[in-house]
């Protein structure tokens, strides 16, 4: 998409430097909308320029991460939507920060079905790049977050996007909406071979039930996020640490990790920085793709 910095570091706050903030201001949300169009995105940022400027940077991220270091993350959302709390209808998870459809679904009162591996935003939360900035800093001195990057959310919810994509192409999709079943139509079950077969939507739905056990989740909790580990909220109940957290929160810190401060563009290969972490926590993401092995 070729949004670009200039190198000039004034300041180093969770990655939000003035030139960032001077190279933002130069884009409105609706120029940003157009580019993703001309790329088959669907984008409605409502207004919000951050937002807008932030999906940008992201999508020339991960074009990098595709082009130039040849990893499978080229899969951009069908559509990237602003959201305000109150237009949410039967959606468990108002007041969070961001959200990925995992399958197609109405979620927005007045609108139509949004495809799956749809990617929200949340309005109220991320109206500038400050508040964007310091909610990243909150969420990462409470452990929530594996980074303090201004840009987390966004990658975080994008990540889930190539996850849910990768996911589908491997185990096929066997639901019901008609433009994901068309995108998908080229599975033949052959990839993967577990016995007895489960189909795309069973074989996700059982990864979003899986959880970690105590041990694993002390090492992603000291290496990752207490989100990805998983939090208990009341008794019985965890909150994330589930195979999909886990993709999106380590995934973000390795992408955040190798970005230049003052450009936001990668540096190097994420997954290339040996003896960077525990390979206990390797083991642990590597299997979080496909969770074939359970965990
Ligand atoms: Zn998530």
């Amino acid at each position: 998409m070729k949004i670009k910095n200039n190198p000039q570091r004034v300041s180093f706050k969770a990655g939000l430097t003035p030139t960032i903030k001077a190279q933002a201001a130069r884009y409105s949300a609706a120029n940003i909308e157009h580019l993703f169009q001309k790329q088959g995105v669907n984008a409605d940022f409502k207004n919000n320029r951050a937002i807008a400027y932030c999906c940008g940077i992201v999508n020339d991220i991960f074009e990098t991460l595709t082009a130039k270091y040849k990893l499978p993350f080229g899969a951009k959302p069908p559509s990237l939507t602003v959201y305000h709390d109150w237009e949410l209808i039967n959606y468990n998870d108002t007041g969070c920060i961001g959200f990925c459809l995992p399958d197609s679904a109405k979620i927005i009162s007045g609108k139509g079905v949004y495809e799956t591996r749809s990617v929200f935003y949340n309005n109220e939360k991320m109206k500038t790049l400050t508040e964007m900035d310091a909610l990243a800093e909150a969420q990462y001195n409470s452990g929530f977050n594996s980074t303090n990057h201004f840009l987390h959310t966004i990658i975080h919810e994008w990540v889930h996007n190539i996850h849910n994509d990768l996911l589908y192409r491997v185990f096929g999709y066997d639901g019901t909406c008609s433009k994901t079943l068309q995108r998908y139509n080229t599975f033949n079950g052959s990839y993967y071979d577990p016995n007895p077969y489960v189909s795309g939507v069973e074989h996700f739905r059982r990864m979003q039930l899986s959880r970690y056990t105590p041990e694993q989740r002390e090492i992603i909790k000291k290496e990752i996020s207490v989100y990805a580990a998983g939090r208990s909220v009341h008794s019985g109940y965890i909150q994330g640490g589930n195979p999909f957290e886990l993709i999106a929160e380590a995934i973000t810190k390795g992408v955040v990790d190798v970005l230049d401060p003052d450009t936001l563009t990668v540096t190097q290969n994420p997954f290339y920085q040996a003896g960077k972490h525990d390979q206990k926590l390797t083991d642990l993401v590597n299997n979080a793709w496909y969770n074939i092995a359970g965990g």
